[in-house]
């Protein structure tokens, strides 16, 4: 009998491990394993509770029906004004904005309105990454028909690519550029001059060889920086101004990971083709997000300062405990993170060694699966990152004071059970 089989789209993606690790590390804890985790890419913290209460209102009221694929314009409008206000990106308004359910939604509907599966013969659009980079972006751009092109970075230049690096990588098949600041896994952030650096080439680039090469610039992280590098937006560029897409979202900034908010902002009269696109893509896929979160939206942005900074504190003082602590965990490398909630140390100088229940440590795979089972210590492993990634293991410290000193101390007790082979 024929087997019924699945998708070959489906059979040949690759599952997200960072969704997989928050996952395994959240069911043993369920089931009574004291796990401690730095998987969860997620804010610890409650949503406050000024935008709980809009949506609760909204709820109350009746805001239960479908609404505009894109939402609403008000909504659309104060995150237009935020992204004028907060990231210099001139001249856009509320048609330029798509809200999506959640970064990894506009990212999704976004590579599909912009990359195709090359017809027999064609050469594939390219999507330019600085490796180690987000899990999701490789696998989303090539299922929407991408090539990836891998930019490598290393921990000595904190994971950032090169204006010059970058140059290289472009080709008359360049579509989109993938950026990410502050940096999932890395920790690291891009200044304002590397940015301009890097858009001064994409400028020149769309001008000669590459009119049709666009920049995603992921700006999810904005809110959580702390160390001394502001965060910059490379849209507000006027050079590149209308050919990139900011990314942006609610999860992180207002800890709102499982309301799922996501959206894009592009000016000009290509920003706004762009957008409609979104709208025709998301029209057929999922309609609008949930109707009565888009007063939510709206509160946050304009009322949530406060709680956004309060969080960023506390991100600032967890930081400075995990490389402090991780300072004194031998043969461990990790480059000081400035913005996100997470640190990527490069544990390979512990690659061929065995655990004391026997398991061989030669990747990053097999040291976060030992340290898991027999340390009871959730890590994600830093190959699907890409690039040097394989290397490192990631740490999330979007977890308590305590379960840093906690998960530190079962890092290093693993670490010391460890036997040379
Ligand atoms: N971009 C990056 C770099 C992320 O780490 C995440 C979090 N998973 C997202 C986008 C998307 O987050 P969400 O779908 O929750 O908005
Ligand atoms: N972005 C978070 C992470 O990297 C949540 C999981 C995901 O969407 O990848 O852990």
């Amino acid at each position: 009998m024929t087997p019924i089989g699945l998708s070959n789209r489906v059979l040949s993606l690759k599952p997200s491990v960072t969704v997989a690790m928050m996952n395994r590390a959240k069911q043993m804890q369920q089931q009574g394993v004291d796990v401690v985790s730095f998987a969860a890419g997620e804010p610890d913290f409650d949503t406050p509770d000024a935008i709980k209460q809009s949506a609760i209102d909204a709820l109350r009221a009746g805001q239960t029906k479908y609404m505009p694929t894109l939402g609403d314009m008000p909504t659309r409008s104060v995150i237009a004004e935020k992204l004028v206000r907060e990231n210099g990106i001139a001249g856009l308004t509320g048609e330029h904005v798509a809200i999506s359910s959640g970064g990894k939604h506009s990212l999704f509907v976004l590579c599909h309105c912009l990359l195709d599966t090359p017809m027999p013969g064609e050469r594939p659009s390219e999507v330019i990454i600085p490796v180690p980079a987000w899990v999701s972006y490789a696998p989303i751009a090539e299922l929407a028909g991408g090539k990836v092109v891998d930019v490598p970075t290393t921990p000595e230049s904190a994971f950032k690519a090169t204006a010059d690096q970058i140059r290289r990588a472009i080709t008359p098949m360049s579509r989109l550029l993938i950026l990410n600041s502050p940096s999932n896994p890395c920790g690291t952030m891009y200044t304002e001059q590397e940015l301009r650096s890097i858009a001064a080439v994409v400028a020149e680039a769309a001008r000669t060889i590459a009119p049709r090469l666009v920049i995603l610039s992921d700006e999810i992280y904005e809110k959580i920086t702390f160390g001394g590098v502001p965060h910059f937006s490379i849209g507000s560029v006027p050079e590149v101004a209308e050919r990139t897409i900011t990314l942006n979202g609610l999860s992180k900034a207002y800890a709102m990971t499982g309301w799922r908010i996501g959206y894009t902002g592009c000016p000009g009269d290509w920003g706004r083709q762009f957008t409609s696109a979104m709208a025709t893509l998301q029209g057929q896929m999922s309609t609008n997000i949930t109707s009565f979160v888009y007063p939510a939206i709206r509160t946050a942005l304009k009322e949530c300062g406060a709680d956004a900074a309060r969080m960023c504190d506390a991100f600032a003082r967890r930081a400075a405990l995990l490389t402090r602590r991780l300072e004194g965990v031998p043969g461990v490398r990790t480059p000081r993170p400035t913005g996100a909630f997470y640190a990527f140390p490069d544990v390979s100088a512990h690659y061929g060694t065995r655990s004391p229940a026997g398991k061989r440590i030669n990747s990053a795979l097999e040291f976060c699966e030992a340290a898991l089972a027999e340390a009871h210590l959730a890590l994600v492993p830093g190959e699907d990152f890409g690039g040097c990634g394989k290397n490192h293991v990631r740490i999330s410290f979007a977890c308590s004071e305590q379960t840093i000193e906690r998960g530190i101390d079962r890092l290093a007790g693993f670490l010391a059970s460890l036997k040379r082979v």
